[in-house]
């Protein structure tokens, strides 16, 4: 299955808890001004890959990086491109790897789309963690974790699937990251 990518970061402390390699996805339709990666909008732009090529890529990293705890979905919109991401993010915990995922939509608005579209839904059963919202400039808060705006929420989606609503990550789910 193909995806279209901006670019691999293979070791990062910013893009979620632990050592990360992180996925930059092609392709965004939310143009927050001031957005840091601009880059990453065209839908057309970047490169095409596959998916089992990335995983086997991925996993040769793990071998050799037994520090890396898990692999961050940026972009880019993720979302855009669920199917192959949850895929993806399918085999990677299967290393024991965590998921971790952005998206300028919100979590509520996921989850109306995955109404429709089941590959949200499988993508956010795949997710640990989720830093959802638009990147707003007016909220830019550079000492929060992960994250640049005050209105963007780190999501545990696990619990927040499990009990139906809303559960921020630092709220209940610090325990099982520390
Ligand atoms: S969602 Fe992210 S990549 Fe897309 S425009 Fe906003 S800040 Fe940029």
């Amino acid at each position: 299955m193909e995806i279209r990518l901006a670019g691999i970061t293979q070791e990062s402390i910013a893009d979620g808890p632990g050592l990360r390699l992180v996925i930059f996805t092609q392709g965004c339709p939310h143009n927050c001004p001031g957005c840091h990666n601009p880059d990453t909008h065209d839908i057309n732009g970047g490169y095409v890959t596959d998916v089992e090529g990335l995983y086997q890529y991925i996993e040769k990293i793990t071998v050799r990086n037994k520090l890396l705890r898990g692999v961050t979905f940026s972009g880019g919109e993720p979302f855009l491109q669920a199917k192959p991401l949850a895929l993806l993010a399918k085999k990677l915990r299967s290393l024991g790897l965590d998921i971790v995922a952005y998206s300028g939509f919100t979590f509520e608005q996921l989850a109306a789309m995955a109404l429709k579209r089941k590959s949200i839904s499988a993508l956010l059963e795949q997710t640990e963690l989720l830093i959802d919202g638009q990147y707003k400039a007016a909220e830019r808060d550079l000492g929060l974790a992960f994250r640049g705006s005050r209105n963007q929420r780190l999501v545990d989606v696990q619990a927040t699937i499990a009990v139906g609503r809303v559960v921020i990550w630092e709220d209940l789910a610090q325990k099982r990251w520390a």
